[in-house]
């Protein structure tokens, strides 16, 4: 095929062989046409000329190349975004995630093979992040191809994400097709969840915790809940649904706890919870220091680890946290305590949970995992796409 082709480094294909699917700049050597716009397709080559995959060009990430396909015959065009996007579909609705009124995540990026491509489905709207040069290239494509989804009405395009900077991308938050509900109720297990997909965070709602919260469901009867990091309130309606005597919700965003407030009363429960704004951190000591005791808890922070150099003070920042949780818990006490930090491992998480258990003076002992949800699945070959980690521990 007459892409124009990019040779690695002697001995830099043998991650490609494995088929992860990132090419980093270090791995780069010659290149056919040194000057390629962003996003272009190309041939991955090894140095002795062996076409390998084809990929999508990031000339401004460390993440040079993304492979779009290992089959060095494949065309990129619309008809292979069709078939990709079937197989994602295809396997949501295996999981019977497929439901009227119901929301998942339709693509997770390289899990789906569609590398720097996020798209949730709220409804009928599908929620869309391009967040690397490659898929932005084929956006037009993309949309098209989720518009003739028979269960899709609507793109919203909400490429707001960090990330995107690295690549030079600008921020764009707009309807791309058909016509944004705004506000969209989905029904989850029976709970109503109202998103803003267009202002929440992410896409407005983490699906990945639908296995999460089923299981707060699961251990919530009777108990006295602190929801700690709530946001809109995913949690707490789990707590309710599963018999929880009280809920409070700690975060720092008021709009979030606005939007909590607004999930519990549409679920009809009324009365015994609390949302309460401010520094988790702060709010957790105080807690403490007032002598309050909660029979679960909840930690479920944004990630707190982005990079190498966050690792150390990151782990401080999840031991800081387990350590007051389990603190505030009373005999037989339950802690829910979450990673989304894909740099921690779990064997680290369980040492720093351990850790935080010896600080508070209490002995603990794991009762249950839980992890992303299966619309976030993990590819075996690209274990970085696994970072949801949730330990549950019930302290003497
Ligand atoms: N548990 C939530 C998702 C948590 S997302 C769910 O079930 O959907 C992380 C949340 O932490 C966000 O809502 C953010 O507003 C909040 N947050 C971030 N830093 C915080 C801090 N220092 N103190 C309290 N909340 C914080």
């Amino acid at each position: 095929m007459n892409l124009p082709k990019i040779f690695l480094l002697p001995g830099r294909e043998k991650s490609l062989l494995r088929h992860h699917q990132w090419i980093f700049s270090g791995a780069v050597g010659k290149m056919e046409q040194p000057d390629l716009p962003p996003g272009e397709t190309v041939m991955v080559c090894s140095s002795d000329g062996q076409e390998l995959a084809i990929g999508a060009y990031s000339p401004h990430s460390q993440l040079r190349i993304r492979v779009w396909s290992f089959d060095p015959r494949e065309k990129i065009d619309a008809q292979f975004f069709r078939n990709r996007i079937a197989d994602a579909v295809k396997l949501r609705q295996n999981l019977g995630l497929i439901t009227e009124n119901s929301g998942c995540r339709l693509i997770y990026s390289e899990s789906d093979r569609l590398p720097g491509l996020i798209v949730d489905r709220y409804c009928d709207t599908a929620v869309v992040q391009f967040l690397c040069a490659g898929s932005e290239f084929f956006r037009e494509i993309i949309i098209g191809e989720l518009m003739k989804l028979p269960f899709i009405n609507c793109v919203y395009d909400r490429s707001d994400s960090p990330v995107r900077k690295k690549e030079n991308l600008p921020v764009r938050c707009e309807v791309a097709a058909g016509k944004f509900p705004g506000e969209i109720v989905i029904d989850e297990n029976g709970l109503l969840f109202s998103t803003d997909p267009a202002h929440g965070q992410k896409t407005g709602f983490y699906f990945d915790l639908r296995d999460a919260r089923n299981m707060v469901r699961k251990y919530a009867r009777n108990k006295k809940v602190l929801n700690v990091f709530s946001y809109t309130g995913g949690f707490a309606c789990a707590a309710f649904a599963g018999g929880a005597g009280s809920v409070l919700n700690i975060d720092s965003s008021a709009p979030a706890l606005e939007q909590c407030r607004k999930n519990l009363l549409l679920n009809n429960f009324n009365e015994n919870w609390e949302n309460r704004c401010g520094d988790a951190f702060k709010l957790l000591r105080q807690l403490s220091d007032q002598g309050e005791k909660f029979d679960l808890v909840i930690l479920d922070p944004p990630k707190l680890i982005d990079s190498r150099n966050a690792l150390m003070r990151g782990c401080r920042g999840y031991q800081d946290l387990a350590r007051l949780g389990f603190k505030l818990l009373n005999p037989g006490g339950i802690l829910f305590n979450f990673s989304c930090s894909g740099l921690m491992t779990p064997e680290l998480f369980q040492k720093i949970t351990a850790s935080a258990a010896e600080d508070a003076g209490v002995c603990g002992r794991i009762i249950a995992r839980t992890e992303q949800s299966p619309d976030h699945p993990t590819i075996l070959a690209i274990p970085e796409t696994f970072y949801l980690k949730g330990l549950v521990t019930v302290i003497n």
